[in-house]
């Protein structure tokens, strides 16, 4: 299952909205999202809502993905490792991958990209990355849930986490 590109990707008023080279029409959907190999350009494909055509814009990845604006109203770089990191946590000896979870980050990198927006709350992504855990590992959704609700940061989130989840380690069995 992936995100559906199409309905939600067009640039809606943005200033840097990428208009059609055939008829100048500003408004279009992404019909479809590429990552190059090195991961640094995005390609996407593009129909006009004006004349329909078809057409393809190459972004730089860095232009594209939007500030994360955390809770205190801080802005970072969306960080792809930090993510990374809060999924292992919560899957730690559950049986998903790490291709599993390297997808879901691409998921929710695409995602990002495709919103086109500049910023985006920080709670934009700990819901993305609930949403993807809901229906990969229902523990690790779990686990993620109940700490991320109670946070809405993702670094004190995470350090909250791993102590969640050494305590339950420690825990004997009954
Ligand atoms: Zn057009």
């Amino acid at each position: 299952m992936s995100w559906p590109a199409s309905s939600r990707s067009t640039r809606r008023g943005s200033p840097d909205a990428v208009k059609c080279p055939f008829c100048a029409e500003p408004e279009n959907k992404v019909i479809d999202s590429r990552l190059s190999n090195q991961g640094t350009v995005i390609r996407r494909r593009r129909e006009c809502l004006g004349c329909q055509r078809r057409f393809t814009t190459y972004e730089r990845v860095e232009e594209i993905l939007p500030m994360v604006v955390k809770k205190d109203g801080r802005r970072e770089a969306f960080d792809r490792q930090k993510v990374l990191d809060g999924l292992k946590l919560a899957c730690q000896k559950r049986p998903v991958g790490a291709e599993q979870l390297e997808a879901v980050v691409d998921g929710i990198e695409r995602r990002l990209q495709e919103m086109g927006e500049k910023e985006v709350p920080s709670s934009v992504i700990g819901e993305s990355v609930m949403r993807e855990l809901a229906r990969l590992d229902e523990v690790a959704y779990v686990r993620f849930a109940s700490v991320y609700r109670s946070f809405k940061d993702l670094g004190e989130f995470m350090s909250e986490l791993k102590e969640l989840i050494s305590e339950r380690k420690s825990t004997p069995k009954k």
